[in-house]
């Protein structure tokens, strides 16, 4: 049986540090480098934005923001650039979230909540979360190497709005 009580949830609604700023653009850097992809100034720049919001913004959200330092990007660029990043580790795309990928720059294990209305994506940590048992069956079939939990419904702004 579980034992409810012991569930608790943060949600993290933070400001990133100039030391967590500067760990994430050096893991960003050593990733480039081991990966052979250079970094030029608009990929810094998105990756930048990307980490300062912490709203999982989608390719055109990070686009209206890069374009007013580089008035002749593309969103296609940014695009291409945000599944790059993807595809060597750098961020991850947000899973179920709907039309548009959204992307996320955290990379330690935590959960999300995802407005159904609004369609704001919130981070959150569980340890009991991140430590789920797989079932035998399944364990049997396929490997699971990573646990993410995505939660569903109504966000507390929204929730006001309808009363
Ligand atoms: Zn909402
Ligand atoms: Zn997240």
């Amino acid at each position: 049986m579980t034992n409810r009580s012991k569930y608790y949830i943060v949600f993290v609604i933070m400001k990133l540090g100039k030391k967590e700023l500067e760990k994430k653009l050096s893991i960003f850097k050593d990733i480039c480098y081991r990966e052979g992809l250079k970094i030029t100034p608009q990929r810094l720049a998105i990756y930048k934005e990307l980490i300062y919001s912490f709203e999982h913004p989608s390719a055109s959200n990070l686009y209206e923001k890069v374009k007013k330092y580089f008035s002749n990007i593309s969103l296609d660029t940014v695009n291409r650039t945000l599944l790059t990043f993807n595809r060597i580790g750098i961020i991850r795309v947000v899973e179920g979230s709907g039309n548009s990928k959204r992307y996320d720059s955290k990379l330690e294990p935590h959960h999300h909540f995802r407005c159904v209305r609004c369609n704001r994506i919130i981070d959150f940590y569980n340890k009991e979360y991140d430590d789920i048992e797989i079932p035998a069956e399944f364990k049997a079939k396929f490997i699971v190497t990573t646990k993410r939990i995505n939660l569903e419904g109504v966000c507390n702004k929204c929730r006001v709005q309808v009363k």
